[in-house]
Parts: structure tokens; C-alpha cells; sequence
């Protein structure tokens, strides 16, 4: 589904857009969303950019945040007004929209042209038109080749080229994971060569940790890692009051999971956490081993074949037992993968 011609014939003149992405929002999310946003603007459509919640305060200097909106229920009628004024939604880096809360019955219902643009597998066909393929590295990659491919790759300036840069650098593990391909390198190049300050970018998303996370952190390596190496497996399990003893704020249990993916011999991890309503859990694999397969049959979710999300509704502790209750269905599969 690669409609760019389609996509540029919607905003062939100018329009009131409204994109939106993901909840608890991440740098792909965001970097392609805002970096769309500069792009669209600069084309003389009027942007808005909705957030179905907050996010990591590491990506408001992303250019054109000051303008983001995050719901809550104190801004719904401002949203609801903005929903209804759009002509076009741009719905970025998620493809169910089971994945944007509270949004999702306002895309469901508006009557404005919907365009997905979304790297992850099974798209949800809520939108008309679409520039979605699930081997790009990042959503982010997918917007660059649509302003590309419509002849306004004049029109990334610096600004642009930041947020493009940072989701494609965070969606690829800062170009480590097997998603970084020679595309990726070859965007990033352009990217770069327009002077962006690389360090810098880096600097701002990683190494940007509030003193609460490092704590939050020091405690579930200590006290909250379990490893079960008769699965290649390691998992987290975070609770409500865990979370509020260390202050923890949106984003501080990012890149969390990756700690139990690092333990030696690991093939799978997780991590589950309360968030009151439902349990959100993150999986992470290496290899052919598929946690979007796991996660979309036994925990209402997807993504990619080595990161993925699902939720529950069971307590944590019911959770935990059921994941751990499905792992010799996949003892096999996890010991084949090298
Ligand atoms: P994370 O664990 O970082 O939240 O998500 C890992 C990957 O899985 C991301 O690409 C994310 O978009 C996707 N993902 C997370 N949660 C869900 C979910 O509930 N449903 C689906 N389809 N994908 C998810
Ligand atoms: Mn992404």
C-alpha cells in the first residue's frame, strides 16, 4: 500500500490537517509526526498534532512541539472541535486503533480523509489512503520518502531533518537492530548532511535520565529481574505501587525490557506493567523467534517480529502467571533460534 500519488493528490492544495500517533508516544512517533507537521506547514496546510496521552519530557525540544496537544479530558471539547474541522487525519506509526485511546472513535467517525502511514504488520483498514510497508526501519523512513518522493526534498530543513533523524535513529536501537538497512544509512546520511548536530540528538533522547528513572531502574535490576534460562527467557513485572514509590513519570520505563533482552543466553523478554486499567506488556526477542505472534494470540496485541506489545485485563499477578504458563508452548521455538 504505497498511495503516494493519492496521498499527494489530498494535499495537493492547502488543507486543515490533523495527524495523530500512538499512545504514550515515542521518538518514532513523535520525530515523524512533528517532522510531517514542519513538512505540511511549510506547504501552507494549517497542523495540528493530537496525542492520544503525554510523553517523555526527553522530546519536547523536537521542533514544533509547543503546538502538540496531548488528551486528557480536560482538552476533549478543543479536540473534538479539531477533529471536526479536518479535512485530512494523518494517522502515524500505528496501525490498530485500539493502540490511540480515547481518539479512536473520533477517527472512526470523522469525515475527513484518513491516510495511515505505518511500518508495523496488519493494518487495521481504517483509513482510505495509505503509504504503510512493514520493512521500513521507522515510520520516520516512510515520511522522509513521501516528501521525497514528491519533490520537496528541498523542503527539509533542519528542524524537519531533527525529528526525522530521531525517530529513524530510536526505531533502528541507534542503528544496531536488523532493521538498519542500507536505506536507513542512506537516509540518515541525507539527513546528516544537512548539518544536523548527531551528538547532540542523541544526547537530548538518551542521555537526558531524570535521577527517579536511574533509581526505578537500580531497583528492577536488583529486586525485579527474573531470568528462566530453561526458556531463554527474562521478564519484568512493575506495579502501581513500585511505580508511584519511585516517582515514575511517562517514558521512565522505556527501554526498560532491553535490560532482560541483554541477560546472556536471553531470547525473550518482557515486561509487564500495571497501568491501573490494564496491564501493558512490552516483548522483545532476537532471531526468528516472533513475540508479535505470541503477544497478537495470547495478549490482544502485535508489532514486529522482535518488539511487541499487548495488554490484559487479568491482575499483574494473574498475567504473570498466564505468561508464564504459555512458555512451554514456545520452549522449542526458543531454543531453535541462535
Ligand atoms: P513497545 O513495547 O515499545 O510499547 O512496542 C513495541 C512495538 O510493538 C512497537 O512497534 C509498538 O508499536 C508495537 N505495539 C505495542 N503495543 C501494541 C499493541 O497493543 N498492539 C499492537 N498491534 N502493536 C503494539
Ligand atoms: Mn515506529
Amino acid at each position: 500500500m504505497q498511495d503516494i500519488e493519492a496521498i499527494g493528490a489530498v494535499i495537493a492544495e492547502p488543507q486543515t490537517v490533523l495527524i495523530t500517533t500512538h499512545q504514550n508516544p515515542d521518538a518514532d512517533a513523535m520525530g515523524s509526526s512533528l517532522g510531517l507537521a514542519g513538512y505540511l506547514r511549510k506547504k501552507g496546510h494549517r497542523v495540528t498534532v493530537v496525542t492520544p496521552t503525554d510523553y517523555g519530557q526527553n522530546l519536547y525540544w523536537l521542533s514544533g512541539n509547543e503546538e502538540v496537544i496531548a488528551f486528557d479530558e480536560k482538552v476533549r471539547v478543543t479536540v473534538n472541535q479539531l477533529f471536526d474541522e479536518a479535512d485530512v487525519i494523518f494517522c502515524l506509526d500505528f496501525s490498530s486503533l485500539d493502540r490511540i485511546r480515547d481518539l479512536a472513535p473520533l477517527v472512526r467517525q470523522s469525515r475527513a480523509r484518513k491516510v495511515l502511514i505505518d511500518h508495523h504488520l496488519e493494518p487495521e483498514s481504517f483509513a482510505e489512503l495509505a503509504l504503510w510497508d512493514p520493512t521500513a526501519a521507522a515510520t520516520a523512513e516512510l515520511v522522509f520518502r513521501l516528501i521525497v518522493a514528491l519533490g520537496d526534498k528541498a523542503l527539509i530543513d533542519v528542524p524537519i531533518a531533527e525529528c526525522l533523524y530521531s525517530g529513524l535513529m530510536t526505531d533502528t536501537g541507534s542503528f544496531r537492530h536488523s532493521n538498519t538497512t542500507g536505506d536507513v544509512h542512506r537516509m540518515a546520511a541525507e539527513l546528516v548532511d544537512l548539518k544536523i548536530d548527531v551528538s547532540s540528538i542523541h544526547r537530548r533522547i538518551f542521555d537526558n535520565v531524570s535521577i527517579d528513572k536511574f533509581r526505578l531502574l537500580g531497583y528492577v535490576l536488583n529486586e525485579k529481574l527474573n531470568v528462566l534460562p530453561e526458556y531463554r527467557f527474562a521478564y519484568i513485572t512493575l506495579t502501581d505501587a513500585e511505580l508511584k514509590q519511585y516517582r515514575s513519570k511517562t517514558g521512565d520505563t522505556e527501554g526498560m525490557v532491553n535490560y532482560a533482552l541483554s541477560v546472556e543466553g536471553v531470547v525473550m523478554a518482557a515486561i509487564l506493567i500495571d497501568r491501573v486499567d490494564e496491564i501493558r506488556i512490552s516483548f522483545r526477542s532476537i532471531g526468528d523467534f516472533s513475540v508479535r505472534e505470541l503477544s497478537n494470540k495470547h495478549f490482544n496485541g502485535g508489532g514486529h517480529r522482535n518488539a511487541a506489545g499487548g495488554r490484559s485485563k487479568l491482575s499483574l499477578a494473574e498475567t504473570e502467571q498466564k505468561l508464564l504458563a504459555i512458555l512451554p508452548e514456545y520452549k522449542e521455538l526458543l531454543f531453535k533460534t541462535v
